[in-house]
C-alpha cells in the first residue's frame, strides 16, 4: 500500500488515517548522509531514524513541526511496521478464539459425560464390571471396588468392558494423578 503521508486535524497520519504523532520529526544536516531531509525518529530507539540513519552520524536537529517529511523511507516502513503489528494482533485474535472454541467444546464434553453416567446404560455397565472383578479393586486387589475407571475415552457412550476397571477410591485417584515415569 502507497506510504503517503499528510496532516490532518493537526495530526500526522498515513494514507488510511493511522496517527503518526508519536513519532518526532527530524531534520538531516544538508549535506551528510540523509540529505537534509525530514525523517521520523523510532519512538523505541530515539538515536537513529526510521529509516535506519543514527543521528550522531547526519547531524541536524528536531523539527517541532507536525508537517513536511520528506523522507520517502521513514513513513513508507512506519506504515509497514503498523500493518505488521496489525496482522500480529489479528492472529492473536484467532488463536485466542479458536482456544476459547476448543475451551467451549471440551467443558461440552465434560458436561455430556457427566450425563452419561448418570444412565442406566452405564448404570449397568458399571455393575457388569465390578461383578467381573468380584467386588474387589483391580489396582489392588484389597479394597472393595467402589468406582469404575476408564481405560481410555475412545468409546465413552458405548465402552468395551475392557475398557473399563473396578477401582477403590485410593487407586482411582492414583490413576488420575500424573505419575513419575522411570
Ligand atoms: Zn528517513
Ligand atoms: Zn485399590
Ligand atoms: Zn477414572
Amino acid at each position: 500500500m502507497a506510504a503517503t503521508v499528510g496532516v490532518r486535524g493537526g495530526k500526522l497520519v498515513d494514507a488510511s488515517g493511522v496517527d503518526l504523532s508519536a513519532y518526532k520529526r527530524w531534520r538531516s544536516a544538508d549535506h551528510e548522509r540523509g540529505a537534509g531531509r525530514v525523517h521520523l525518529l523510532d519512538p523505541e530507539n530515539a538515536e537513529k531514524t526510521v529509516c535506519g540513519f543514527p543521528l550522531a552520524v547526519i547531524g541536524g536537529q528536531q523539527v517541532a513541526s507536525v508537517a513536511g517529511v520528506t523522507c520517502r523511507r521513514c513513513p513508507a516502513l512506519v506504515v509497514s511496521r503498523l500493518e505488521r503489528d496489525e496482522r500480529q494482533r489479528e492472529w492473536n485474535a484467532g488463536v485466542e478464539a479458536a482456544q476459547r472454541k476448543a475451551e467451549a467444546e471440551a467443558a461440552e464434553r465434560r458436561a455430556r459425560y457427566h450425563e452419561y453416567l448418570k444412565t442406566p446404560e452405564w448404570r449397568a455397565k458399571r455393575r457388569l464390571v465390578i461383578e467381573r472383578a468380584r467386588g474387589l479393586c483391580e489396582g489392588c486387589g484389597i479394597n472393595a471396588a467402589t468406582q469404575v475407571h476408564h481405560l481410555t475415552y475412545e468409546h465413552v457412550g458405548a465402552e468395551f468392558l475392557w475398557e473399563l476397571r473396578a477401582v477403590c477410591d485410593g487407586c482411582h485417584e492414583r490413576a488420575h494423578a500424573p505419575g513419575r515415569g522411570l
